[in-house]
């Protein structure tokens, strides 16, 4: 069942009579239509014992048929009053309404003014926000092979980062390099910015690379993602460069090695997310690096790289099959060090399978 059919069966046991979607990211995940509309009017309305009705601007209206199923349209051009011609096209639908849907978390209070003045006999009280967030939390078998596939392109971009080092180049270049090979191999865009951190600059988990210069017998962090069909990837690796690995930068290694390897291992369908960030967290505290480990053990991953559920201490929300989220445990010890480890996986009956397939080597030629 597509994921929009699901939508209106929950919509339709919670008796909503009619849904305003409006966020791109939103109206992709349902229809397949991946668009930006920049400030151009782009909505998804769900009306009763009819198709869903997609207003969007002309100029998307060709790609918007071949693209999807199941639609009707309202496209609009540049020089109509979008906000008249929908109300007149949304007029056989609104005698009914009495309970109406918008995504709370989305709506601008410009939009709501639009909407309400020219559709004034209707009262939006209804968020569907939790409703959509609820339903992206477990993937389809389709969106798992389009995870799978922004995975492979994130492995490549980690052994560009790889093949790329060498003394004195700066974290700028690294990602540079990185970022021009994969335009060339046709991937649209990274899930985010693309860190490349050197040893010291590491220590802050989400610090700023820039013109550092990358040295010999240092860690580089490379954290990146890339996007597959409105997917996106996430994977970090830290990288040893040089052949004279200093004990302590072996021993912190290995300690989030073992952290990430055994939350992976332990992962299973039932714990909740609390549970899955201890097993990390307690074996970076056995060994006295708990202080060290600042932030949640992971995140989930979908249409963008920040979903639920938040993999974090405290929260009770039970994992369930085909939902995905990272794991990274990471070790930051302000000026001096910082490695991270991590991948995306989804849940099935025997454990998380993960989307990357980078080695977890402490050589940096084992990735090239
Ligand atoms: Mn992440
Ligand atoms: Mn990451």
């Amino acid at each position: 069942m597509s994921t929009l059919h699901t939508l209106q069966q929950t919509l339709a046991h919670q008796q909503v009579d009619l849904c305003f979607i409006q966020n791109p990211s939103t109206i992709g995940y349902l229809t397949g239509f991946h668009s930006e509309p920049h400030e151009r009017v782009f909505m998804l309305i769900l009306v009763p014992n009819d198709k869903p009705l997609l207003v969007l601007p002309a100029l998307d209206y060709e790609l918007a048929k071949e693209s999807t199923t199941g639609l009707q349209f309202l496209p609009h051009f540049d020089s109509e009053n979008v906000w008249e011609k929908l109300a007149q096209t949304l007029r056989p639908y609104i005698s009914q309404a009495k309970k109406v849907s918008i995504e709370k978390n989305f709506v601008t209070m410009q939009t709501l003014e639009h909407l309400t003045r020219v559709l004034p006999t209707i009262q939006f009280t209804h968020d569907v926000s939790s409703t959509i967030e609820q339903l992206k939390l477990i993937k389809t078998p389709e969106e798992i092979i389009l995870l799978k596939e922004a995975g492979k392109t994130a492995d490549l971009a980690t052994k560009i980062a790889a093949q790329t080092l060498q003394e004195g180049i700066t974290e700028s270049a690294v990602i540079a390099e990185i970022e021009y090979q994969l335009k060339k191999q046709n991937v649209s865009k990274m899930s985010f910015d693309t860190m490349v951190l050197s040893q010291a600059n590491a220590a802050n988990p989400h610090g700023n690379p820039g013109l550092n210069k990358i040295h010999f017998n240092e860690f580089v962090l490379v954290d990146l993602g890339t996007m597959h069909q409105g997917y996106a990837s996430d994977m970090t690796r830290t990288l040893f460069f040089g052949d004279n690995l200093s004990s302590e930068q072996e021993k912190i290694y290995n300690i989030v090695l073992e952290a990430h390897h055994t939350a992976r291992e332990m992962a299973k369908i039932g714990m909740t997310a609390s549970e899955l960030d201890a097993i990390a967290r307690n074996i970076i505290t056995k060994y006295g690096y708990g202080d060290y480990f600042t932030h949640r053990l992971g995140h989930g991953i979908g249409q963008t790289v920040h979903e639920f559920p938040s993999i974090a201490s405290g929260n009770d929300f039970v994992l369930q099959e085909n939902m995905c989220f990272s794991i990274e445990p990471g070790i930051y010890i302000p000026g001096k060090i910082g490695v991270r480890i991590e991948d995306c996986f989804y849940l099935t009956p025997t454990g998380a399978q993960s989307f990357t397939f980078s080695p977890y080597s402490l050589n940096w030629k084992d990735y090239i």
